[in-house]
């Protein structure tokens, strides 16, 4: 089975498939993920090694979403929704292999002041010394990343980043169509919930400045610069 062709056909049932096909699997695309380019009349699709034992009907969904990227089209099938069933869980059945203890107890104090302790503990790893990615949660394996430009930050520093992150986590699946909307208005809203978070804003910008002085550019809002 071509499996482009195949969810092409299932997408847009009666429409004309002219196109030729390209798919591979490797080792350099992040967890779970996958991309897909049209150039001219070849559609190319990669995809993470991991994806190669996951079932076809899932596998489906996923060139779906891609498809409907790219040809800019609106559309839910089955194979989507198993598609974004199966992704929802991945955070679940994702091992939990990377901790720090600065980190966790960051997670620990916002998860018990802002979600009831109800959300369950990604993996947390500190990231490099970056001025441009702050800090960043990928669903594909469960892991929030804080830069180590805070590292010896005060913990309601680290705490406003991680909830930023934890944010991130808990809105994850709320999207209109198919488009993810990572920072939207619902987003906003919840994050400015935290106490004085222009204050503490203010000191991540001072943070920046202090240890990105060398770095080829330095944010002025790093709102604006955070990486989901
Ligand atoms: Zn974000």
């Amino acid at each position: 089975m071509n499996l482009i062709h195949e969810s092409f056909q299932r997408l847009f049932p009666g429409r004309q498939f002219a196109y030729e096909t390209e798919m591979e699997y490797n080792r350099r695309l992040g967890d779970f993920n996958a991309n897909i380019h049209l150039h001219h009349n070849k559609i190319t699709l990669h995809l993470n090694l991991q994806w190669k034992d996951i079932d076809d009907e899932i596998k489906i969904g996923l060139v779906q979403h891609l498809l409907l990227k790219i040809f800019k089209a609106r559309a839910k099938t089955q194979n989507i929704q198993l598609y974004t069933n199966f992704i929802k869980n991945i955070p679940i059945l994702t091992p939990k292999t990377k901790s720090d203890p600065a980190l966790a107890e960051a997670f620990l104090r916002v998860n018990q002041q802002f979600f009831s302790n109800q959300m369950e503990i990604p993996n947390l790893a500190w990231g490099q010394d970056s001025s441009r990615k702050l800090a960043c949660y990928n669903f594909h394996n469960d892991t929030i990343t804080v830069s180590t430009l805070f590292r010896d930050s005060s913990p309601h520093i680290l705490d406003y980043l991680m909830y930023h992150e934890m944010l991130h986590k808990h809105f994850q699946f709320n999207h209109t169509g198919s488009r993810h909307s990572y920072h939207s208005t619902e987003f906003r809203e919840a994050e400015r919930k935290y106490p004085h978070f222009e204050t503490i804003d203010k000191e991540i910008s001072k943070i920046i400045h202090r240890k990105g002085a060398t770095k080829r550019r330095t944010p002025s809002f790093w709102k604006n610069i955070i990486k989901i």
